[in-house]
């Protein structure tokens, strides 16, 4: 199915789109550039149920998923949970192409562009703080993003939102304000994840306008500096404080999303956390506190020592490495939904993968803006790292703790 068939389809019937974070953003902004209006989202996350995520209404997807088919048609804009959403469209009557398709069949990847490779944190879970060799520091500058989204946006010209972000911080690039105006300018959402745990104003940032703006954070209070490491529970709180404010008066529409990350023994903090959400009017998002990157979990099944800060992580895990590899297992004959993202660094390379970290996992020397992208997509389709990913089942990892529905099942939120 493409796109103009799509827009035939919305003369007569409802688009739905099942993922309201952005895969969801950029779809939304693509198809409304082609003139096909949504009549809203559908979200699996009880948090933003019944909210107004960029003008849009979320439904739980049971609402829909129980009209007439023929009276709907759904696009999945879900970043990692494609095939689980797919089977829950069969299971309910819907077929695939005639009912429901998967944003990312329109159009080739879901760019990252990593426009900062430095942090200011050194989370534990994070290979910022767990790995002892790190890809070379740097920004991308303003001038050179302008490039790599001129590149992008005419070799896949769906493209309608874009991560600025993967295992950098963002707001320390001193040209981010510009990045995110060129983003603006191209007519492509710009989206962003910090730790805000920055003393410098970010003001700039929020008045030109990002899409979304997310926060990760884990704990409350001093917790949140244990695996927050090297961050200032008070400078948090007070960014999250000037964030709301800066919102409110430069850009209301910004939509703002806390994720947290789970850890064990934390759930009154995570109760405060919820508070905090509400009284700033942040949606909040909840995951099983994952130990990345994929290299680590690599080094773990083959046996090899893991630094102290990754072990300390499997020590406050809720869900092990050994339980969700085993949950990945399971699904192992699925298709790896990372494949379907492309992470290009601060200093224009492609990765062969964006839950990889070791610097020399990159598809080609080459400049990002020298390689055509049917090169990229041979490259990548052909992978070594991607086999020995696919053999062990390590393409199914993140699903396991991206999984909200499973945080829910273990009742994580009560019972450690
Ligand atoms: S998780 Fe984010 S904030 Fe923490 S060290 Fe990694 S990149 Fe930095
Ligand atoms: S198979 Fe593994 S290396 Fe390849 S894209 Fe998926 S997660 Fe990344």
């Amino acid at each position: 199915m493409n796109l103009e068939e799509v827009k035939k389809i919305s003369e007569s019937r409802d688009i739905y789109l099942w993922g309201a974070r952005r895969v969801g953003f950029s779809t939304l902004n693509s198809l409304a550039k082609e003139g096909v209006l949504v009549k809203g989202f559908l979200d699996s996350s009880p948090d933003i149920q019944g909210t107004v995520v960029r003008g849009q209404p979320v439904f739980p997807p049971n609402e829909i998923l129980a009209k007439p088919p023929a009276d709907n048609f759904i696009v999945i804009t879900s970043e990692l949970h494609v095939n689980e959403i797919s089977n829950v469209c069969d299971e309910s009557g819907l077929s695939h192409n005639k009912d429901y398709i998967a944003a990312l069949e329109l159009q080739t990847y879901d760019y990252i562009v990593d426009v900062s490779g430095v942090c200011n944190l050194k989370c534990l879970s994070c290979p910022r703080g767990n790995r002892r060799i790190h890809p070379k520091p740097g920004f991308m500058s303003a001038s050179h993003f302008e490039k790599v989204l001129t590149k992008i946006v005419r070799e896949d010209p769906l493209t309608g939102a874009i991560a600025l972000y993967n295992l950098g911080e963002p707001l320390l690039n001193p040209e981010f304000p510009e990045i995110v105006e060129i983003c603006n300018s191209k007519g492509v959402l710009a989206t962003l994840s910090s730790n805000i745990n920055i003393k410098k104003s970010f003001v700039d940032t929020i008045k030109a306008k990002p899409a979304l703006f997310r926060i990760s954070a884990s704990g409350y209070g001093s917790s949140y500096e244990i695996t927050h490491r090297g961050g200032n529970w008070n400078l948090f709180l007070d960014n999250m404080y000037k964030l709301n404010y800066w919102r409110e008066k430069y850009n209301p529409e910004m939509q703002v999303e806390v994720f947290y990350h789970l850890y064990k023994d934390r759930t009154e903090d995570y109760q405060k956390m919820a508070k905090l959400c509400k009284e700033l009017n942040f949606s909040l998002r909840v995951c099983h506190a994952a130990l990345l990157a994929l290299d680590n979990i690599n080094s773990f099944l083959e046996g090899e020592t893991l630094t102290e800060e990754a072990i300390k992580t499997m020590e406050l895990q809720i869900l092990s490495v050994t339980e969700a590899m085993s949950i990945a297992k399971k699904t192992q004959n699925l298709p790896c939904t990372v494949l379907s993202s492309l992470a290009i660094t601060w200093d224009s390379k492609v990765m062969a993968c964006s839950c990889w970290y070791d610097p020399k996992l990159r598809i080609s020397d080459e400049d990002f803006l020298d390689i055509p992208l049917e090169k990229i997509v041979r490259l990548r389709n052909s992978c070594e790292l991607c086999k020995l990913c696919r053999k062990n089942g390590l393409h199914r990892y993140f699903n396991a703790y991206l999984d909200e529905s499973l945080v829910r099942k273990k009742d994580s939120l009560y019972k450690n």
